[in-house]
């Protein structure tokens, strides 16, 4: 798995409240050990939020970096994530 830097441009509303992104990929590089993520079949409290947009991952109260979480948290075993938006994120969508 690569590290993926995106750059978002042009974002801005279309009809119907839908928000339009448009990112430019900017650069790639390989993670130094296996970052890898897997849709958890349960909701809970403490179940992972990985962010749809930028990738980072909500674990313990914090948004941190997924390489972090993988491999400090989970041992490079599959992370089960559950999908969301994080504060910054959610902050360029309310932007648009
Ligand atoms: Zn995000």
């Amino acid at each position: 798995m690569k590290s993926v830097l995106w750059k978002t441009k042009n974002r801005g509303k279309v009809k119907n409240g839908a928000v339009h992104f448009l990112h430019e990929h900017l650069y790639s590089e390989d993670f130094n050990q296996p970052v890898l993520f897997r849709t958890s079949a349960q909701r809970g409290r403490d179940t992972p939020i990985r962010c749809s947009l930028c990738n980072h991952v909500r674990h313990d109260g914090l948004w941190k970096l997924p390489e972090f979480v993988s491999v400090q948290i989970f041992l490079s075993q599959p992370v089960p994530v559950i999908y969301g938006i994080c504060p910054s994120c959610l902050d360029l969508l309310e932007d648009a």
